[in-house]
């Protein structure tokens, strides 16, 4: 069985905990580390668990959103850090201490076994040194995570084929970012081609990657001045056209419940 809850989504900081369990065992992967320990810890609390339940941190990027409390998480449990080498030296990771056993090298389009669950990174369009999205499957049922890219490149269309649910960034409305007041410099950077994906552009890519056992959609890492939640989800519902995939909206203050990765 293979579960995920999303615990934080947004600029503020982003964590997603995957479970997949087998006959004999449980493994939980959280990807990325934008919370505080206090406040993941509470998160987790909230599902039954505890940092030291997490076996392992897969950490997409070197930006704080991504990877701020990734070492003091890893101080508190016995976690292993799967992570690319371009995303470890971009960031302050190699001044940690960090026991070589406990790294875990991710490379793009070469999978990784982790107890019970099998994670297929692959590199996304983002301004980061090498950054990292995922699709993940325990053998039955597969999820896609695909958050912080600027564009969507053929490699992510390939890589994401065949995902029963999906963890989607819907990062603005492009309307919304141009009428905005931020300054010329940051909106060329969120809506150029190594930025954050926008409403349509997500939209767009789920219709590329959609097929029958394709039954949820959580759009995420939205904007809190460029986006509203009614937006995303009306870009999504709109390229779907009642097709049955169930489509909800990450929640940037409060985490989700389980969400059971199911095929139709
Ligand atoms: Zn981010
Ligand atoms: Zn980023």
């Amino acid at each position: 069985m293979l579960r995920f809850a999303n615990l934080a989504s947004g600029s503020s900081g982003n964590a997603t905990l995957i479970e997949s369990t087998d006959t004999t065992r449980s493994t939980r992967v959280l990807v990325d580390c934008g919370l505080g320990v206090k406040e993941l810890d509470r998160r987790l609390g909230a599902l039954g668990l505890s940092l030291t339940d997490l076996d392992a941190l897969f950490i997409t990027h070197e930006h704080a959103d991504h990877i701020g409390h990734a070492r003091a998480v890893l101080q508190r449990s016995q976690a292993n850090i799967c992570i690319s080498h371009g995303t470890w030296l971009a960031s302050d990771a190699p001044s940690w201490g960090l026991d070589e056993r406990r790294i875990q090298w991710m490379h793009d389009a070469t999978a990784s076994t982790i107890g019970a669950l099998q994670i297929h990174p692959f590199t996304v369009p983002h301004d980061a040194r090498e950054p990292l999205q995922l699709t993940c499957t325990d053998g039955e049922v597969t999820l896609g995570v695909v958050t912080d890219l600027g564009h969507v490149s053929e490699h992510v269309v390939e890589s994401l084929q065949g995902c029963n649910a999906l963890i989607l960034e819907t990062n603005h409305d492009t309307d919304l970012l141009a009428k905005s007041a931020y300054p010329p410099f940051l909106k060329s950077r969120i809506s150029g081609r190594l930025g954050h994906l926008s409403n349509q552009a997500s939209a767009q890519l789920m219709e590329r990657v959609w097929h029958p056992h394709l039954t949820y959609v959580l759009a995420a890492h939205l904007s809190e001045r460029n986006n509203t939640p009614e937006l995303a989800r009306s870009a999504l519902d709109a390229s779907l056209q009642n097709r049955p995939v169930e489509v909800q909206v990450a929640s940037p203050t409060a985490s989700s419940p389980w969400i059971k990765v199911c095929r139709a």
